[in-house]
């Protein structure tokens, strides 16, 4: 174990905390994962990257973190009030396919957006359909302590048998209750939520199941505390999110959570990931602004350019996106790659390179990088001891010392430039134009250089040579 404290910003008390986890050097970690009915957006993917530096770094810090991740395909409804379409039947109707192919083509796209951007994997994948019986058992328990309530449409939970409902969100419950006249329909309060929802018509719905209760299919919240439940205990430590979660999702996760279990906190640490936002509102489908990272791709952005932008921004603090902001990102980051490629070179090239092979960590600048990781994730910060530390001519060892912050950042620093298998033709345009430029025929090789742009090969002219990329 690293000599490191962890202080991590607990929505919950809203107060940095020092990490402590349940068990020693164990950490159980749940992250709320993907709605699977279309493509997650780059303002998801923020998300996931902030999930990712946290499990990063509890892993730097020598935790042995058990993280798990659940993939929604099913029981999301269109509004968080428990009305409107299943998400999921409504994308498989519109596309005329199975809800569950659906469900695997947009999890193996976010699945390869994790590749793209360096995120790592969680331990385990839980699918809503497969954990149907775990979410029957744990309603079964709440409607035996006296939780829920039947109602035309399904079961509800009573939020307001709990003397704490909404702590998370702060939630002002006796204005609630002294009734904001919206539409409850038959629930007996606002802020109750559906546990089991009903089929209108059996049969007609693409997936639904038997119950105690009748067909149907699970109300969204009780997924992610089943599944988190038979994979981490009754009890765990953190769980995270994007902000949307903090007033519904997680508070009604925790409502039930806690009302099943008897567990109190039922997790103890919160952690919530700010928005993306285009001209300064939310990145959603409906308000444009929205890429994924193949459209990223596809404007010749490089995805890890989107990770180095999210890791300039701390997490909790929102980050307004554009192409420029993107692009000016990516030059930064390209700059950083360079000077890193140049420090590598070196190394091969120095006479005392059986020395360099050894090279020390330096102590100084790892310390300051450990100091802002700790400190609540601050990424900023140490991005900024990073770029001081490759600017800093007297500073050693530090291709050592960045191997060691890439445990974090994951921003392929020290990756050979990806080695580009060029075509016979495109080594022909490259030779002619090495040739142009030998006979000072510079028009030529300038249209030469053009043209293989276009192809997406960029040259660049080095003292030991012309060397290429492809973008
Ligand atoms: P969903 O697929 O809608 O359940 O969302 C997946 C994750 O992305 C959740 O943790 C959301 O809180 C998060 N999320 C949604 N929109 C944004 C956004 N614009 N910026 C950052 N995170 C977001
Ligand atoms: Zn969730």
């Amino acid at each position: 174990m690293k000599k490191h404290e962890l202080y991590l910003y607990n929505t919950l008390t809203r107060k940095k905390e020092l990490f402590k986890p349940i068990v020693s050097g164990e950490v159980g970690f749940y992250s709320c994962g993907p709605t699977v009915y279309w493509n997650q957006h780059i303002g998801n993917l923020r998300t996931y990257v902030f999930n990712d530096i946290l499990k990063r770094v509890l892993l730097y810090d020598g935790y042995k973190v058990k993280h798990i991740m659940n993939v929604t395909d099913v029981g999301h409804l269109t509004s968080d009030a428990d009305t409107g379409e299943d998400k999921m039947e409504k994308a498989a109707a519109k596309e005329g396919k199975k809800a569950q192919d659906i469900a695997d083509y947009y999890w193996k796209i976010f699945r390869q957006d994790f590749r793209k951007l360096n995120i790592i994997e969680p331990d385990v994948w839980c699918k809503a359909t497969e954990y149907i019986q775990e979410q029957i058992n744990m309603l079964k328990v709440l409607e035996k302590k006296g939780f829920t309530y039947k109602t035309s449409d399904g079961i509800y939970f009573d939020s307001l048998k709990l003397n704490d409902y909404g702590k998370l969100a702060k939630l002002k419950i006796e204005g609630l209750k002294a009734g904001i006249r919206t539409d409850v329909r038959e629930k007996k309060n606002p802020t109750d939520f559906a546990l089991w929802k009903f089929s209108e018509k059996p049969g007609i719905r693409q997936q639904e199941w038997n119950s105690p209760w009748g067909i149907g299919f699970p109300g969204w919240h009780l997924e992610c505390s089943a599944m988190a439940a038979k994979h981490l205990g009754k009890q765990f430590d953190i769980h995270t999110g994007g902000e949307d979660h903090i007033t519904v999702h997680h508070t009604n996760e925790i409502a039930q959570a806690e009302a099943a279990f008897g567990k109190k906190p039922w997790v103890k640490y919160w952690l919530h990931g700010a928005f993306l936002t285009s001209k300064g509102e939310k990145i959603s489908k409906s308000k444009g602004g929205l890429f994924t990272i193949d459209n990223l791709e596809e404007k010749r952005f490089k995805p890890l350019s989107y990770r180095y932008l999210c890791l300039n921004t701390h997490y909790r603090k929102q980050l307004s996106f554009s192409l420029e902001v993107l692009k000016n990102a990516e030059k930064s980051y390209d700059r950083l790659r360079t000077i890193i490629r140049d420090l590598k070179q070196e190394k091969d090239k120095s006479k005392t390179e059986q020395n360099t092979n050894k090279q020390e960590i330096n102590e100084l600048y790892l310390t300051k990088f450990e100091d802002a990781i700790n400190d609540d994730l601050n990424m900023p910060q140490a991005l900024a001891v990073l770029w001081d530390f490759v600017r800093d001519k007297d500073a050693k060892g530090k291709l050592k010392t960045i191997e060691e912050m890439e445990k974090v950042f994951a921003l392929d620093l020290l990756v050979e430039e990806e080695k580009v298998k060029v075509s016979d033709k495109i080594t022909k345009l490259i030779d002619e134009r090495e040739q142009a430029r030998k006979d000072k025929d510079f028009a030529k090789a300038d249209k030469i250089r053009d043209k293989l742009k276009e192809k997406g090969i960029i040259l660049e002219d080095t003292k030991d040579g012309v060397r290429w990329k492809k973008v």
